[in-house]
């Protein structure tokens, strides 16, 4: 009954996302020229170009979910789970131990799991990139650096997720009653570790990072951090443009220690700092991570930078780009991050709580074939993926209002700093760069758009009364 009602419930959940979808698609469909509030900022040829995008992404989405779900179903109906517990049980015999080792067991299964994963996710990644993608002038990676890049993805993850199992694992069996708060520690020191050593140590490689030229932009960067206090150490420019070319712009760090990264995708113009004469003058400043770089093939940079010359997006100017930052900073301001940090954490711990209650309920993971052995971390699995998945569903649809409310929020700090104008024509161009499309339906957006829709944005701004303009 137990098994029957969790596959049921995701066929209901992928039912109603399948019917958001389809209304969605929809209004690509239909809404066929420039809505009037746009018309004087967006012409009929980019709206195509967005609409052609939209309708390609759409129905990728749609094949790309069934085939998912299809295969979800057959997994679990087919027994996949135990089938996949025993075939690793098989492997760490060939590697010489019994399968009486739980850990090692259970990494295993990790591993092959995730081998698994890869291999089926494989084709579908590649065709949207090289097909979809392509097809709109937003890839920019090669076949090469597409694989190399899966390798070395695949490479950190298993490198941070298995000894994580394997010590959840661990205190879950040691911990005793209160197993739940000591799990919930151990989560809450890896992600504060992670989060401190991406950035530094896991993104430089993947991607390039380099200091921001000096110049008119980062002077008035450093201007505005500085006249909203808030303690900017590094000014870092990612080559976005390296894997696509949709822009953006982020910011992390802690306490006293914040860095700011623009996607080279965002600026008007950018020349990296070693293409230029200035290699010497900013030698010094060359974070570690560049460092690492450097064997990754310059031939291949060299054919990247005339593609980049084709499809060179407009980007944004100056006072621009300083505005998305009075958004960013918005964001910092309000304490966003850490309000979500907390949300997380909170989850996670109320998550272990209830997975405590039901961990030795053996009936539950009878249902999924697990008849004598229960492995807890099949358990765990079982529990975080298909009891929860009602209450998963809920808080993602709630996360989404609130990081909508941030969103609004952050708009209206840029607002009240003097840049309405600046931001409403950066947000603009990067929707016409991004191509993303500017009318979504309601009950679509509510579900999936952690940003409010591009016309939501531009109204709500206008209504805003700035304290200084
Ligand atoms: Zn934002």
């Amino acid at each position: 009954m137990l098994f029957e009602s969790v596959l049921g419930f995701s066929w209901v959940v992928y039912l109603w996302e399948s019917y958001l979808s389809k209304r969605q698609h929809s209004i690509y469909v239909n809404v066929q020229s420039v809505p009037k509030e746009l018309t004087s900022v967006i012409d009929q040829s980019t709206f195509d170009k967005s609409r052609r995008y939209a309708l390609d992404k759409s129905t990728y989405g749609f094949w790309n979910g069934l085939y998912s779900q299809i295969e979800s179903t057959a997994i679990l109906w087919l027994g996949g789970l135990p089938f996949l517990w025993a075939a690793s049980g098989v492997v760490l015999g060939k590697l010489g131990y019994t399968s009486e080792h739980e850990i090692l067991h259970s990494l295993v299964f990790t591993l092959l799991g995730s081998v698994f994963g890869l291999v089926t996710e494989l084709p579908w990644s590649l065709y949207f990139t090289f097909v979809v993608e392509e097809r709109h002038g937003f890839n920019k990676m090669t076949l090469g650096f597409f694989l190399k890049d899966l390798v070395k993805k695949t490479l950190v993850s298993q490198a941070i997720s298995l000894p994580l199992t394997a010590l959840i694992i661990y205190v879950v069996k040691v911990g005793g009653d209160y197993f739940f708060v000591y799990a919930w520690l151990l989560v809450l020191c890896i992600s504060m570790v992670l989060l401190h050593i991406y950035p530094e140590f896991i993104a430089p490689l993947f991607d390039k990072y380099s200091p921001l030229p000096d110049g008119e932009l980062k002077t008035k960067i450093n201007e505005l951090a500085q006249s909203l206090d808030f303690p900017l150490q590094k000014l870092y420019v990612v080559e976005g443009s390296k894997r696509s070319a949709h822009s953006n712009a982020y910011m992390y760090g802690f306490h006293k220690n914040k860095r700011i990264v623009l996607f080279d995708t965002l600026l008007e113009d950018y020349t990296p700092v070693g293409r230029t004469d200035q290699t010497n003058s900013d030698s010094t400043e060359v974070p570690e991570s560049d460092r690492e770089e450097t064997n990754s093939g310059k031939g291949e940079d060299v054919n990247k930078k005339d593609k980049d010359c084709e499809t060179k997006k407009i980007g944004c100017n100056t006072e621009e780009v300083v505005a998305v930052l009075g958004h960013e900073l918005g964001h910092w301001k309000f304490s966003h991050m850490l309000k979500n940090i907390v949300i997380m954490q909170g989850s996670i711990l109320f998550s272990f709580f209830v997975f405590g209650q039901l961990m030795n309920n053996t009936q539950i993971f009878a249902a999924f074939g697990f008849m004598d052995q229960q492995p807890i971390l099949i358990r765990l699995y079982i529990v975080f993926s298909f009891i929860f998945s009602p209450i998963n569903e809920i808080e993602s649809f709630l996360m989404h209002i609130l990081s909508r409310r941030f969103e609004f929020q952050a708009d209206e700090f840029a607002v009240n700093l003097g840049k309405r104008e600046k931001l409403k024509s950066a947000l603009l161009k990067l929707f016409k760069d991004n191509l993303a499309f500017p009318v979504a339906d309601w009950m679509y957006s509510a579900r999936h758009y952690s940003h409010p829709p591009l016309l939501e944005r531009l109204r709500a701004m206008d209504l805003y009364k700035p304290k200084q303009e």
